[in-house]
């Protein structure tokens, strides 16, 4: 086979569906399949993209016949894992589709605390099966999001603060490279590659299994929000910034600025009131977590305060619902560094702006056990950075566009970095850069050069390969 450059690959896929993948034993779906049109869809529902065909691969056999599959045919290749990319990353047009979403097994250790994850797993998978024995790892703060993408991105959640990020706590992989080959990448095997995996997102193969660290977590913890009228804003984010400077690592919290929404814990009359809400989670004994947060709970009066102890793996799909499959949705996301008082009048006068009632921006805590990993350490970037924001305008199929221009504007000035699993589908190819620093980003390119330097996983925030840079040692399995 002659391998195809970029831009081959995508002049050629236009050949019609091929249904037969030679070792194939999972489901292939092509356009004239009744389940095509739901086998497509993603979280994302402004994304709409017809891909040749979906391979649902049921095991890593099918995977590694899928990739092969499709670099045999010239054709462009997606990797679904739980879907749930605001950029539809995880489908293409045209091309095939390496689909995991069936493959969601969950393997627990309770006595070494370990968790064994299929590619195509969700969250809510891994919590369910983790708690069972009072064991977590930092997952996602919505349970149907993917633990694939997510993790490798890099993986923030209620407990980066004390056990790091989901990448800080993943120990080994299977991957399938471009090459159709099956490797194990940890600190012993590939190391430049695990280095790579541990935030350079989908880039370099298709993961078939995560190993991970589990921590002890609840199963009850101290969690919930506290809800302030939006006209506060200004003055409850003062002293968020004082609180969280000194709160201890157990104290995870996200702030979210919209209008509340209509969950059951939530008092009706204040359905729909544009609000100040600080979801708190206490990863340790729930009397410390009582003491920790009584600060913040005394504050101000709020309209509402749900703090109290909750099962953690409830709490970890209290927001599902406000985060529906099939809305459309368009995200703009900066780190952000510690809450100066101009940054804080701007996010008072701008998070409100978005017309749509489910709209909202969210803000994650960094710092703790996150930043505690050298910068570069693994290739997750700018881990110095305060808080994560992102700006999530969300209009159902029947609504009109909505819009955060004026407060992603405002906000310009402050931006320090990005987490790349926030970036959309149409930013400028130097955010992926910015997403990393020049000095990761440089040598993410060195491990993209040695493992893909056809740049055959590019339907992501894409690394493109250098000419030549390669990791000196480091090899593909077995050269084509
Ligand atoms: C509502 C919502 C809440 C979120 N909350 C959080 C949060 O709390 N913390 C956080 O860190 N992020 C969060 N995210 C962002 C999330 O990390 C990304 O959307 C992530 O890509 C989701 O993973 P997925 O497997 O569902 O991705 P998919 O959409 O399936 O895939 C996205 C990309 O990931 C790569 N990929 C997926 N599966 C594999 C695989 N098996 N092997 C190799 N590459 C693969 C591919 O490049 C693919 O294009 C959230 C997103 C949403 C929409």
């Amino acid at each position: 086979m002659s391998t195809p450059t970029t831009a081959e690959v995508g002049q050629r896929s236009k050949e019609p569906a091929v249904v037969e993948i030679d070792g194939f034993r999972g489901r292939l779906i092509s356009a004239d399949h009744a389940d095509y049109d739901i086998a497509r869809a993603v979280w994302n529902g402004a994304i709409d993209r017809r891909p040749h065909l979906i391979a649902r691969c049921i095991g890593t056999a099918d995977v590694v016949a899928a990739v092969r599959f499709a670099r045999d045919h010239n054709l462009e290749i997606a990797i679904r894992g739980g879907g749930h990319n605001v950029a539809g990353t995880a489908i293409c047009d045209d091309g095939v589709v390496v689909d995991l979403s069936a493959m969601r097994a969950v393997r627990v250790d309770p006595a070494d605390r370990r968790a064994w994850v299929q590619g195509g797993a969700l969250w809510g998978d891994v919590d369910h099966e983790t708690q069972a024995h009072g064991l977590a790892t930092t997952g996602g703060i919505v349970s149907h999001t993917g633990v694939a993408g997510l993790t490798l991105g890099g993986g923030v959640g209620w407990l980066m603060r004390k056990h790091g990020l989901t990448v800080d706590n993943l120990l080994a992989v299977d991957v399938v490279t471009a090459d159709g080959e099956l490797l194990r990448a940890s600190e012993d095997a590939h190391p430049d590659l695990f280095w790579a995996l541990r935030g350079g997102g989908g880039d370099f193969g298709v993961v078939t299994s995560f190993e991970f660290r589990l921590h002890s977590v609840g199963p009850t913890v101290l969690a919930g929000p506290i809800l302030w009228d939006a006209t506060d804003a200004a003055e409850v984010l003062r002293f968020y910034r004082d609180f969280v400077r000194d709160a201890p690592d157990e104290l995870g919290t996200v702030v979210r600025f919209g209008a509340a929404p209509p969950l059951s814990v939530i008092p009706e009359e204040l359905h729909w009131r544009p609000v100040v809400m600080i979801g708190t989670c206490y990863a340790g004994p729930i009397e410390d977590g009582e003491q920790v947060l009584r600060p913040l709970r005394a504050s101000r009066t709020s309209l509402v305060d749900l703090v109290g102890p909750t099962p953690y793996v409830g709490f970890q799909s209290a927001l599902d619902s406000t985060v529906v499959h099939g809305w459309n949705y368009y995200w703009k996301s900066t780190h952000l560094p510690e809450l100066r008082d101009d940054l804080i009048d701007v996010i008072a006068d701008h998070a409100f702006s978005c017309s749509s009632p489910r709209s909202y921006a969210a803000m994650f805590h960094l710092k703790g056990a996150v930043s505690r990993v050298a910068e570069g350490g693994t290739a997750f970037g700018n881990r110095r950075a305060s808080h994560a924001i992102t700006l999530d305008a969300v209009w159902r199929p029947c609504e009109d566009f909505d819009e955060w221009d004026t407060a992603w504007t405002a906000l310009r000035r402050f931006r320090e970095g990005v987490y790349v699993n926030f970036l959309g589908g149409d930013e400028d190819p130097d955010r992926v850069r910015e997403a990393y620093g020049d000095s990761v980003y440089d040598r993410l390119v060195g491990v993209k050069t040695t493992y893909d330097p056809d740049n055959v996983f590019h339907h992501n925030q894409n690394i493109r390969p250098g000419t030549g840079t390669r990791i000196s040692g480091a090899s593909r399995a077995r050269p084509r």
